[in-house]
Formats: structure tokens, C-alpha cells, sequence
């Protein structure tokens, strides 16, 4: 197997100017961008192979794509780095190790975090004008990720259609995604798409299969560059700078063994882990009986969102398509913001050997179970409203004692298999299992600055989820990709 610049895997050339560690979602767009302007050798390592540059939903049909999102037993390439501790981050929660990461497997939903959650004070009031104010005559970073997509979609991210139900508004999910003609088959964007600058290919180099073991720091403590393990041997690899993108784990683990003992945090552990708070319902309607206004929608299939209640920290999503059996099917689901708590956390047992064992701990508070609440309301508001309109008798719905579902795979993808309308099935992510782990090196916070540095380990960057003070109730991707354009300006110099 040969990465795209052509290489044997596992070998790297001695040093570069910039080093990312990981080649997903946000190392590689990182990569591109700062391609774009940096004259210097940039160089993505990354510890997975590289097997295609395929998306999930392109490569298989449906059922087979949902069987490897939903039983990692059959993902070659799923790979859990860390101990859970029955507290979710568990089940299907992990990475997916292979160049490109969960790029390849996103659902392409491309959400900016909500107002609400970026002007409270959390976010740096500089992040936060980065983000979503033009500047020096450049749109904000939104809209310049935004861009981005929309050239690689050939238009915008969403038709702008719609319908109101129950007095709110649903508009279509804007998603960075390409359909095939006549075939259930889609891929979303991914940065592997379009990784070479055409005007300066040879600008970004990749090497697969090098798993990075740890941050290798210089006697006053800046970063110069990474050790890395190929078939057990280890090497090193300088850099002028390292930025971290291994996913929201990797990257605390990476940076707890790089901060000196007495570090900012004081114990080798991150506290503040997160992921959404996510639960619905799926139920089926014969075509007569289909809601008049998910009936355009019915047969081609469509995702839609309003906001959810006020106060719910959640957005509110309805899934239409047909299944087999010619049911409408309706997945209605909420996705809301999980509350910050010290208990929610990643943290090592540190010790001579490397890489340090690294557990994840989630937190289910009760700012968390009012939240659930409250979406649960909706959704039996939402069934109630559908069947309604529908003019059908359906049965009540019947969530869970607790919060996470454990045959979620079952539940989820009920729809596909339903024959009778009315039966509804509820489910709800068991923490860690939406894949938005976020939140243990926010920016701005005691161990990241606002420009992403670890304050303890200059020339060490963060790039990923795991930056984001809060997460709000939206999609992560999108705010990845703009922190990521925000680091590769940083780091380039040309951030405004
Ligand atoms: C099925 C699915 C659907 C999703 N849909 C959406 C969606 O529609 N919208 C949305 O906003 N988000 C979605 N997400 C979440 C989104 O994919 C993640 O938030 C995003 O990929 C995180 O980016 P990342 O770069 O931090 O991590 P990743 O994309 O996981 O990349 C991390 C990379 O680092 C590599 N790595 C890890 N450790 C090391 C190491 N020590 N050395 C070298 N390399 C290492 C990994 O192998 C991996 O390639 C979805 C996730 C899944 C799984």
C-alpha cells in the first residue's frame, strides 16, 4: 500500500517544518489550507493505512454501510486507543484508523455552532469574530469552509426547501454531499478530495501506518517533533511545529505525557469530555396516510431541521425516506448540547512506558437529564403531531428507563425493516457513540490558548473537537474544519 505522495509506508523523511498528527477530518484540511500559502515542508502522519479515499456510504448499500457504522466488529479499520469505564465512550465510539478517518464516514452535515452557544462568553470573543465576522475584506471562516464544500458540491449545501409542522419552521439540512443518479448510493466531502493544491501538488506530503507515540519536546520544553512506531520499531521525526488532530482522545493523551510533571493541570488528567446529547423515534405511515407535508419528500428522501424547544439546547431533525416495503418512513430526533461537568474526563496513568494507558469517562449530569427531558417531551409532541396530521391512531411512544440505548443498531435502523405503520421505536446514543467527543482542550482554557498553542509546550497545536469551549447543539465538522482554516492562517502567518 502507498500513500498518495507515492511512499513506502512507514517511512518519513527526517523532519519538516510543520507536523500534523493524524490524517482525518481535521489534519488534513488543516494540511491544504496552510498549503495554500506556506512555503515550508508540511508533513501529515498518519497511524492507520491507506485503505481507498472512498466514502462509507459510496463504497457499500445501505445495509452494509450501517452494519460497519454500527458493529465496529466489522470495521478492519475501528480502533479504540483508550479504556472506557462504563460510562460511555464505549460500543461504536473510537476512531476509525485509516487515512482520512471519519472523513470517510460522516454524514456530511455541515452545521455553524449556534449563537447561543458561541456568545456566552465561553468561546474567546476572538475565536468567536474569526468564526463568523468578516475581516480585512475575507468572509469569516464559516462561510470560507462553506465555500469550500459548495465549489467541491458544484452549489450550495441545501436546495432551501421546507414546510412548517407543529409551528416551527423546517428548513433542509445543508450537507456536503454528492448523490449518484438513480442509486441510493451518496459520498460526503472529504479533505482527501481535493488534499493537492494543483498549483503546488508536491506541498503537502502524507505517510501512513506511523503510529505517533508521543510529542518529543526539546530541554525548554518546545515541541520538536514526534516519536513514531512503524512494525514496533521507533523513530523520531523533528518538526518546527506539531499540531495535534488525532481525534479528541488521542490528542488529550498526546498532550498529558508532552506537559511537564508540574503542568498546567497538575495531574495528568483533562477534564470537561463531551458528546451530544441524541435521541428520537422512527415510525412508518402507508403512502395515503404520509403527513401532507413530508409527502413531496416521501419517495426521493430528505433531512430537515428547526430549532428545538426554546431552552433545549437541541436541534430537531426529520428524516424521511421510503423503505423496501413501500412505508414512508419518519426518524424525528433531537441532538442537543451535553452540559461541561469535571466527571466527564480523559486521563492517563502516567509511567516509564509509552504511550501512557488513557481512559475516558463520560457524565451524564443533572443539567444533562433535565435536557433529555425536555427532548423527550418533544418528541412525543412531534409523534403525537404526525400522526395527527396523518390522521392515524399510533401507538404511544415508549422511551427507556435510563439514557442510552444498547441495542442502538437495532433501534436506529428499525425503519428498514418496518411492514406495519404506527409501531413506533425509540432510541437514544449511549454517551460517546454520536462521535462529537469534544471539549478537553478548549481554547482559550488553562492548558490552550486562544491561537490553539498548548501554553505549557510552545510550537505543540491543537486542531479538533477537543479545542471547542462548548459544543452547542450543532453538527461538529464544520466548526473543525474553520478552527482548522483559523490554525493554518495561524500558522502560515496570514491569519488576519
Ligand atoms: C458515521 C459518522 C457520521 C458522522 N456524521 C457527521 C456529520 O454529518 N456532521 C458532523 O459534523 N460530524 C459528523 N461526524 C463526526 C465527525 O466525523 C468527527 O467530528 C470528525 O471526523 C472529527 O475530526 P478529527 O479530525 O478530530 O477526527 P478523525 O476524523 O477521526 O481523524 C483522526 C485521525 O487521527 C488518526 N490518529 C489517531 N491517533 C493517532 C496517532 N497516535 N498517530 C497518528 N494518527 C493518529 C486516526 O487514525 C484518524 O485518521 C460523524 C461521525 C461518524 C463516525
Amino acid at each position: 500500500m502507498t500513500t498518495p505522495c507515492g511512499t513506502p509506508n512507514g517511512i518519513h523523511p527526517p523532519s519538516a517544518d510543520v507536523l500534523v498528527v493524524g490524517g482525518g477530518l481535521a489534519g488534513l484540511y488543516l494540511a491544504r489550507r496552510m498549503a495554500a500559502t506556506h512555503s515550508g515542508s508540511i508533513l501529515v502522519v498518519e497511524a492507520g493505512p491507506d485503505a481507498g479515499h472512498g466514502h462509507l456510504r459510496w463504497e457499500h448499500d445501505r445495509e452494509k454501510a450501517d452494519r460497519i457504522w454500527l458493529d465496529p466488529a466489522s470495521d478492519p479499520y475501528f480502533r479504540r486507543p483508550y479504556h472506557p469505564t462504563a460510562t460511555g465512550f464505549d460500543g461504536i465510539s473510537g476512531l476509525r484508523g485509516r487515512l482520512g478517518g471519519r472523513a470517510l464516514y460522516w454524514g456530511g452535515v455541515a452545521l455553524p455552532i449556534e449563537p447561543w452557544a458561541l456568545a456566552d462568553g465561553s468561546w474567546p470573543a476572538e475565536v468567536v469574530a474569526d468564526l463568523t465576522m468578516p475581516r480585512n475584506g475575507e468572509p469569516p471562516l464559516y462561510d470560507s469552509v462553506v465555500a469550500d464544500l459548495e465549489k467541491w458540491a458544484g452549489g450550495p449545501l441545501c436546495a432551501g426547501r421546507g414546510f412548517e409542522l407543529g409551528g416551527r419552521r423546517f428548513t433542509e439540512v445543508p450537507r456536503a454531499v454528492l448523490a449518484e443518479e438513480g442509486s441510493p448510493r451518496w459520498r460526503a466531502w472529504s479533505p482527501l478530495e481535493d488534499l493537492h493544491d494543483p498549483a503546488r501538488p508536491g506541498a503537502v506530503s502524507v505517510r501512513c501506518d506511523l503510529q505517533v507515540v508521543a510529542v518529543v519536546t526539546g530541554p525548554d520544553g518546545t515541541a520538536r517533533g514526534v516519536l513514531v512506531e512503524h512494525d514496533g520499531e521507533r523513530t523520531v521525526i523533528g518538526a518546527g511545529r506539531v499540531v495535534l488532530a488525532a481525534g479528541t482522545v488521542e490528542n488529550s493523551r498526546l498532550v498529558l505525557q508532552a506537559l511537564p510533571p508540574d503542568g498546567a493541570t497538575g495531574t495528568a488528567s483533562l477534564p470537561g469530555l463531551v458528546d451530544k446529547l441524541a435521541q428520537g423515534f422512527v415510525t412508518a405511515f402507508a403512502p395515503a396516510a404520509v403527513p401532507e407535508q413530508l409527502r413531496p419528500f416521501a419517495e426521493a428522501g430528505g433531512l430537515f431541521m428547526a430549532p428545538g424547544p426554546a431552552g433545549s439546547r437541541s436541534n430537531l431533525f426529520l428524516r424521511v425516506y421510503t423503505n423496501d416495503h413501500g412505508l414512508t418512513v419518519v426518524d424525528c430526533y433531537l441532538m442537543g448540547e451535553q452540559t461541561r461537568d469535571p466527571s466527564g474526563r480523559v486521563w492517563c496513568e502516567p509511567g516509564p512506558e509509552l504511550p501512557w494507558p488513557t481512559f475516558a469517562a463520560g457524565h451524564v449530569g443533572e443539567a444533562d437529564r433535565r435536557l433529555a427531558g425536555d427532548q423527550r417531551r418533544e418528541l412525543r409532541r412531534m409523534h403525537q403531531l404526525l400522526g395527527g396530521q396523518a390522521n392515524t391512531t399510533a401507538a404511544p411512544l415508549v422511551f427507556e428507563d435510563g439514557f442510552g440505548s444498547a441495542d442502538l443498531a437495532g433501534r436506529i435502523t428499525a425503519g428498514d425493516s418496518m411492514q406495519v405503520p404506527g409501531q413506533p421505536v425509540t432510541y437514544s446514543f449511549p454517551l460517546g457513540w454520536e462521535q462529537h467527543e469534544a471539549g478537553t482542550l478548549p481554547l482559550g482554557g488553562a492548558v490552550v490558548d486562544e491561537r490553539a498553542q498548548v501554553r505549557a509546550v510552545p510550537g505543540l497545536y491543537v486542531c479538533g473537537p477537543a479545542t471547542f469551549p462548548r459544543t452547542g447543539a450543532a453538527n461538529p465538522a464544520l466548526t473543525v474544519l474553520a478552527l482548522a482554516a483559523r490554525l493554518a492562517g495561524e500558522l502560515t502567518g496570514a491569519r488576519r
